[in-house]
């Protein structure tokens, strides 16, 4: 579950310093949502830094409790409990992260699916999988997957499973959602700088403790101690997907911890791509989508929106990125 390992492709750098202000930064490592998360704030004041991060803290705890499919007590476990049988009536704001997923269904024709998580008794990337599934199960599993039979209903912000055995959960999206709600918290309090990095899902805004923008490197996919390019941040988001220690290898092929639900199989060919855009939700989802889709698709995907950018790592290390990113190599 920890994605720490996805630190070594995005790393923060606080080096570039040009102008000299007395700017305070301070940094929290904690885990929330079941991963890694780093939150950083650049304030005149120790405290005024240590309130933004408390605060963008207790946003994320506030939203893992609201959207956690493990938790059994939360909102998200109940529609999942009431699938085939009823709608249940949710939160606003829950009810709306459904809906925006939703939206990336139908942009990505079915390729990011919240409703994948009928997969989750079959796949396991925890290590205890020890032969390939049969393609039976499979198969039957894959079949509830289907984000047009989650039903909504804005009037009374009720979600409905349409189908018995269907179950919804936000791995691809909810930790985007989360820093992007906890950024948004911490801006409005008295600091110049902020960045949310939840295990390489990461949005910055402002400036660094320098007043610089914020810089990103982007690791050697062939030695992850080793940066091969770095991007400026200004307001971005630079998610990336593709967990390295999250994978099963069964006859020498490698599959990630991503579904495509048109198979029920998990996606091979690509080891990690990472979105760039203003939104860290849009940026999440986008990562996992372009996965699925595999390069061609995914590439044409992404040419096609604007203000989006991503670069791809293939399983041979190539490195694939669209039209307009702006990297700048070492
Ligand atoms: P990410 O690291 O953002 O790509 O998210 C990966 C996680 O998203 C997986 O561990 C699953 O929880 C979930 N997931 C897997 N396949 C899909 C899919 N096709 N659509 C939406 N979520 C998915
Ligand atoms: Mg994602």
């Amino acid at each position: 579950m920890l994605r720490l390992i996805c630190f070594f492709a995005l790393a923060v750098s606080f080096s570039d310093c040009t102008k000299a202000q007395r700017l305070i930064p301070q940094k929290k490592v904690i885990k929330l949502m079941g991963c890694g998360f780093e939150l950083t704030a650049i304030a005149k004041t120790d405290t005024l830094a240590w309130e933004a991060i408390n605060a963008g803290i207790n946003e994320i705890s506030r939203i893992e409790k609201l959207i956690s499919s493990w938790d059994k007590n939360s909102q998200t476990s109940a529609i999942n409990r009431a699938a085939g049988l009823e709608a249940v009536i949710v939160e606003k704001e829950l009810f709306d992260l459904i809906y925006r997923a939703k939206k990336i269904s139908k942009l990505t024709q079915g390729a990011f699916d919240i409703s994948f998580a009928s997969m989750d008794k079959i796949w396991k990337f925890d290590g205890s999988m020890k032969r390939m599934p049969s393609d039976k199960f499979v198969k039957a599993a894959a079949a509830k997957i289907n984000w047009e039979n989650i039903i909504l209903n804005k009037d009374n912000h009720s979600v409905f499973l349409k189908e018995k055995g269907m179950k919804i959960g936000f791995g691809a999206i909810g930790k985007g959602y989360a820093a992007n709600r906890a950024l948004s918290i911490m801006k409005q309090m008295p600091i110049q700088g902020a960045l949310v990095n939840a295990s390489g899902d990461l949005i910055s805004w402002g400036s660094n403790s320098k007043g610089n923008k914020w810089s990103v490197q982007i690791a050697d996919p062939k030695d992850k101690n080793k940066s091969l390019a770095w991007l400026e941040l200004k307001n971005m988001a630079v998610v990336t997907s593709g967990d390295y220690e999250r994978f099963v290898k069964f006859d020498g092929k490698r599959y990630a911890h991503i579904i495509d639900p048109r198979t029920g199989y998990p996606t091979t060919g690509i080891k990690s791509v990472t979105v760039v855009c203003p939104d860290a939700e849009v940026a999440d989802a986008l990562a996992t989508s372009v996965f699925v889709l595999g390069i061609t698709k995914g590439l044409s995907l992404v040419n096609g929106l604007n203000g989006v950018e991503c670069l791809i790592i293939t399983d041979e290390d190539e490195l694939l990125s669209s039209t307009n990113l702006n990297l700048n190599y070492y």
